[in-house]
Order: C-alpha cells, then sequence, then structure tokens
C-alpha cells in the first residue's frame, strides 16, 4: 500500500500521472450511476405524496383487504401490534422514465414492506412486484 502511494507520487510530480481523461466506459458508468440516482429520488418523491398513500390504504381497506406486502404478505401488525397498524410503503410500479409526469392513480401503487421496497431498488434493472414474489418464492423452495 505504501509502495503504491510512493509510486503515484512520483508519477504525479514526474508529470506522467496528471490530469489523465476518464476512458469512456468510466464516463458512461458515471452517467448512468447519476441517471439512477435522479430517477429513484424522483421516485421516491413520488412515493411520498401523503394523499396519494392514504387513499390507497383506504382502498385496500375498503376492499376488505389486510394491509400487507404484496410481495411476501408481512403485515406490520401482525409483527409489531399497534405500532405497526396500517404501516406500509407505498411503491411506484410504473418506472418513471416511461410514464414521464403523468398523473398517478391508484392501482399504479403497490404496498410493500420496508425490505422488500429495498430489494426492489437495490440495483437496477429494478424488479416488478410479481418477479420479487417469485423470487421469493424460488428462494424458499431452495432453502432446504
Ligand atoms: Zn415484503
Ligand atoms: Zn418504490
Amino acid at each position: 500500500m505504501r509502495a503504491a502511494a510512493e509510486s503515484i507520487r512520483q508519477g504525479v510530480r514526474s508529470g506522467e500521472l496528471i490530469d489523465l481523461p476518464p476512458v469512456e466506459e468510466e464516463v458512461e458508468q458515471d452517467i448512468s450511476a447519476l441517471e439512477g440516482r435522479l430517477l429513484i429520488r424522483k421516485h421516491y418523491a413520488r412515493e411520498r405524496n401523503r394523499k396519494l398513500r392514504s387513499q390507497k390504504i383506504d382502498k385496500v381497506l375498503a376492499q376488505g383487504s389486510p394491509i400487507a406486502c404484496e410481495a411476501c404478505d408481512f403485515d406490520f401488525a401482525r409483527t409489531y401490534g399497534p405500532r405497526g397498524g396500517n404501516y406500509i410503503e407505498v411503491h411506484h410500479i410504473v418506472p418513471l422514465h416511461h410514464i414521464g409526469e403523468s398523473k398517478t392513480r391508484l392501482d399504479d401503487l403497490a404496498l410493500l414492506c420496508a425490505n422488500c421496497h429495498r430489494m426492489i431498488h437495490v440495483s437496477r434493472p429494478w424488479l416488478t412486484v410479481d418477479e420479487l414474489h417469485v423470487l421469493l418464492q424460488e428462494q424458499s423452495q431452495s432453502g432446504d
């Protein structure tokens, strides 16, 4: 490590290592990382719309369904009691780059537990709720 640092210092002193332009691949990765961050920021901003969120939860309750994760069935109230009552994350199922700034309908929203929501967004391409559901089933079957 110290040897590497020293050879870099020498390279800089000798002028060999100044301002190397990034190779094309690095530039492309930077741009897609930036785009990814922007998309996820927009995505979360849209999901934070409180009115849509409570309308979605009310609709599910009105249908007589429990407030549970659509991918793994986790129910916060069942595990955490009253503290978890009606707690759930709301996920926008239509990728933003496909719909631009159009209006969100309640059917565009899926209810997810915090773990499943994170797993959908942990890397790109994002999984659909159905894909995550299938993944969970495959995992539990291959489990033991
Ligand atoms: Zn879940
Ligand atoms: Zn989401």
